[in-house]
């Protein structure tokens, strides 16, 4: 049988090969051995893995020396359902097997279909429109090159608008776009030059906002809450007063929602009850379940095509397999009432952390919750937590971040409220 004419792969021993024949052969390396051989192997950029995850089911996860965490953390807000979701596990696995990839000189219905959901889902006005990346950083790098496009005379260069606001504290990413738009020193200067004219103002100060903003300003760029910050909302009014000073200056309002969008706030959008309607969104993080995928979506017609044929472009973006997975991750969230879980598994958590001796403050919504300690004890904290079976994080010296899958229980969060004052408590010994 020819398989160029019936389309299939001849069979082999290749079918039934486990992946972990192709990495360690018997799947028994210890964590520690796994570390020596990254360490001579992965480039140093985010020091020492704290363990080696082999597998995940739910909310679980577990190391290669077989201990089991709890995930509080969620690949930073990534695992939406937690890990290997049955049903996303079945959409992905039915998609790759049927088309896996093609070049965006095609396209495919589950692009076009999640195109179309996104839209909907965040009630985009008419006109809207939807670029796929592969990362949330490559959703902000589009966004910068809209914004880039906004207010370019009509011979094509660009035009006066050379500024662009973003604020103190601010996480953007790390491509030199985005790394622009981040505001901490230590991920900047050792890159500078930095793409030009972005500037940063004190966080949620209105009066500095409106200051800031003339008709030399392309766009405003604005996280909801800053989640690498430490999970710091912005005040209420802010996005409002925002939305008038960009309206009034002809600049463009773009909401990075990469972290807070796709329920992680117990709603679609953390803005969505801003009362407002921003021009461009950024999304990525928990849209694909696990699966790497990014989005920018333009809101309305004028600013949906400042982007023109050619100008922009991607070899991955909107992959079949990668909008299968989130179409798949947002039905899953849909039917399973799951944005109803964050908001009251949220509010519990936050509740219980607020009554342990030794947390001075509770941020965040639904499921980002990062909390402060009265002592810079964060990291001793994150290895006490691995300790005792729970994955967290600090993003700061004296901050914790929560960002678990939306579908975690009470109970598990209840596990976690039980054994935080001993978790605390064995870090302060050890300091
Ligand atoms: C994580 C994050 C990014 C960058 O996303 P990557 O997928 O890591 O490139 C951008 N903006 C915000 C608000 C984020 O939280």
């Amino acid at each position: 049988m020819n398989a160029v004419k019936t389309g299939s792969h001849a069979a082999s021993t290749l079918e039934k090969t486990p992946v972990r024949d192709l990495v360690d052969g018997k799947g028994q390396t210890s964590g520690a051995e796994w570390l020596t051989r990254y360490s001579t192997s992965l480039m140093g950029v985010f020091g020492t893995p704290q363990r080696v995850l082999v597998r995940g089911a739910g909310c679980l996860v577990w190391d290669a020396d077989g201990k089991e965490y709890l995930d509080l953390l969620g690949g930073i807000a990534v695992n939406a359902l937690g890990h290997a979701h049955p049903f996303v596990t079945s959409v992905i696995s039915s998609q790759l097997a049927t088309l896996g990839h093609v070049s965006n000189f095609f396209t495919s219905p589950t692009q076009i279909a999640l195109a179309e959901k996104l839209l909907a889902l965040t009630h985009a006005p008419a006109g809207s429109k939807v670029f796929f990346a592969n990362s949330g950083t490559e959703a902000v790098e589009a966004a910068f090159k809209l914004a880039r496009r906004n207010g370019a005379s009509p011979d094509g260069t660009t035009g006066k608008r050379t500024k662009i606001i973003a604020l103190e504290g601010a996480f953007h990413g790390r491509t030199m776009g985005a790394l622009a738009l981040t505001a901490k020193e230590a991920y900047r200067a050792p890159f500078e030059p930095l793409p030009g004219g972005v500037v940063h103002i004190p966080f949620g100060d209105v009066a500095a906002l409106e200051a800031a903003i003339d008709e030399t300003v392309a766009a405003v760029f604005l996280e909801p809450i800053q989640g690498e910050a430490g999970v710091r909302p912005l005040p209420p009014g802010y996005l409002k007063a925002a939305r008038e000073a960009t309206t009034k200056a002809g600049a463009l309002l773009i909401l990075d929602e990469v972290q807070t969008g796709i329920g992680r706030t117990g709603k679609w959008l953390a803005t969505e009850d801003a009362g407002i309607v921003p021009d461009a969104i950024t999304l990525a993080k928990g849209l694909g379940g696990g699966f790497p995928i990014g989005a920018l979506l333009t809101f309305g017609e004028q600013t949906s095509s400042l982007l023109a044929a050619g100008q922009h472009g991607t070899t991955f973006g909107g992959n079949p397999v990668a909008t299968a997975a989130a179409l798949a991750t947002l039905h899953a969230i849909e039917s399973q009432r799951v944005l109803e879980n964050v908001a009251a598994v949220g509010d519990y958590l936050r509740a219980g952390i607020a009554a342990v001796d030794g947390v001075t403050e509770v941020r965040g919504e639904g499921l980002l919750i990062g909390f402060d300690l009265d002592a810079d004890m964060a990291p001793a904290v994150v290895t006490a937590g691995l300790d005792a079976g729970f994955i967290i994080n600090s993003p700061g010296p004296h901050t914790i971040r929560l960002a678990p899958p939306l579908v975690l229980t009470r109970d598990q969060a209840g596990t976690f409220l039980a054994v935080l004052p001993a978790i605390l408590q064995t870090a302060k010994d050890a300091q």
